[in-house]
């Protein structure tokens, strides 16, 4: 990966943008109109929640043993199935199991490998740092609010599939709808804490409150005098823009609250989350076109995937896409050690090399920051800005020197990414032990 050919990477392939009636080639679709396509409660309706409904609406076009496969994923993914007919419809059915959508959203039983013996379901210690519940205070000016658990597509991939949707035959959740009484509680713990200014409004997707409950949240937190920054953070442009586009009332309520923002000369930002250049159609354009005629910010984070967006051709074309409809690329995670997720994770070198190769090959302002958010609750750090990192074993040591001064923490690549006398090394824990300890006595 280290001599990479630039003069590859189409120049311009980042202005094309997908608008073909594509839906039309799902058997069950075929003769929904572009109408009937655009309206978000058509999409809501048809949303894919079981795993017979794929058989369903893809007749012969699905092998038996494909399908079979689909169905052994659901009894080892910590995530339901809920995916919008747009994203359905985008994954390429000729050939699933290399398709990156396919793989974020429709986990398939062969795909998985066994957890990393240091993953750890709350991986980023969200709970740990919260002082009341729905709310985490890990830094000191910023804070995470988790409003709901719910989302109109579920990620196989998702760092919170602890809490995240419903309960799956692989883990019992408590999960919650919105739900404005507990909400109540977080603004008062804000108002009480000056030192507060910025807050993430995440979940869950912001895209499945209500106008109401937008306009609740949005309103409380801006009047909190030492608030100066809100952002609603939802993937819902990436994968049902027909909402943006056709949900007036949300709309509506979204855009009260930035003009909101704006009386108070205060910010209220959308954070969204594209990791694939496949995911962008002229569909996301238009929507971001109607929000950018607004006046409404849009950043981008990404999660770095195996087989999704890990090589550079597709970083590049990602980034570029982003920046041309006005969206700006402000973070690309390395995958969280999360369960069920080790076939996603990539090393930390790969991290490191991709963003060697994306800067440079756009505007400083549209290049995304390659980040590690550190197991353990240290926060996220640049990806090359590790203590320590023992290449051979996969083990990175890192500090956060503000958030949490006299901690180390670790980071680990996968396992099956090694070679086989590393990977025998990790299968003895006294030896996995005594490699860490090493690493760690480097800092
Ligand atoms: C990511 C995160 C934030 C926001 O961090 P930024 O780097 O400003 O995007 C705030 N709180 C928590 C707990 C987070 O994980």
């Amino acid at each position: 990966m280290t001599n990479i050919d630039h003069s590859k990477i189409p120049d311009l392939e980042h202005r094309n943008f997908r608008n073909d009636d594509f839906w039309q080639k799902i058997p069950a679709w075929a003769g929904v109109t572009r109408g009937e396509f655009s309206d978000h409660l058509w999409q809501l309706k048809n949303s894919i929640r079981k795993i017979d409904q794929v058989k369903k609406v893809l007749g012969d076009k699905i092998s038996k043993e494909f399908f079979e496969d689909l169905q052994k994923g659901q009894q080892i993914t910590p995530m339901n199935i809920r995916i919008t007919p747009y994203v359905f419809a985008l994954i390429n059915w000729d050939d699933p199991e290399n398709c990156p959508l396919r793989k974020q959203f429709l986990p398939i039983g062969s795909q998985f490998l066994e957890d990393h013996p240091m993953h750890m379901a709350d991986s980023l210690s969200e709970d740990v740092d919260s002082p009341v519940p729905m709310l985490t205070h890990r830094y000191p000016d910023k804070v995470l609010f988790l409003p709901l658990t719910i989302c109109p597509v579920y990620c196989s991939y998702c760092t919170r599939s602890r809490v995240i949707g419903g309960s799956t035959e692989s883990v019992e959740k408590e999960s919650y709808g919105a739900n404005q009484k507990h909400w109540d509680n977080v603004f008062a713990y804000l108002a009480q804490h000056p030192k507060v200014e910025d807050v993430v409004i995440s979940g869950g997707d912001a895209f499945m409150l209500n106008p109401k409950q937008i306009q609740y949240i949005g309103e409380n937190l801006l009047k909190i005098p030492h608030i100066r920054r809100i952002r609603y953070a939802t993937k819902g442009i990436a994968i049902f823009p027909q909402k943006i586009l056709t949900d007036d009332k949300w709309m509506e309520a979204l855009v009260k609250v930035h003009k909101l923002a704006i009386g108070f000369g205060k910010q209220m930002v959308i954070h969204t989350h594209f990791s694939s250049p496949l995911e962008i159609t002229k569909w996301s354009q238009m929507a971001m076109d109607r929000l950018f005629s607004e006046g409404i910010l849009v950043r981008n984070q990404a999660v770095l995937q195996e087989g999704v967006n890990n090589h550079v051709d597709e970083m590049v074309l990602l980034t570029r896409k982003l920046g041309y409809m006005n969206i700006q690329p402000y973070y690309v995670y390395m995958h969280d050690m999360v369960p069920g997720c080790e076939h996603f994770r990539t090393t930390l070198g790969e991290g490191e090399e991709l963003e060697k190769a994306v800067r440079g090959t756009t505007a400083g302002f549209n290049t995304p920051t390659f980040v590690c958010d550190l197991p353990g609750g240290g926060g996220k750090r640049h990806v090359a800005s590790y203590e320590y990192y023992d290449q051979e074993n996969g083990i990175s040591v890192w500090r956060a020197p503000y958030v949490k001064p006299d901690k180390v923490f670790t980071y680990f690549d996968p396992i099956h990414k090694l070679a086989p006398d590393a990977q025998d090394r990790w299968k003895d824990a006294a030896t996995r032990k005594a490699m860490i300890d090493e690493a760690i006595k480097k800092v």
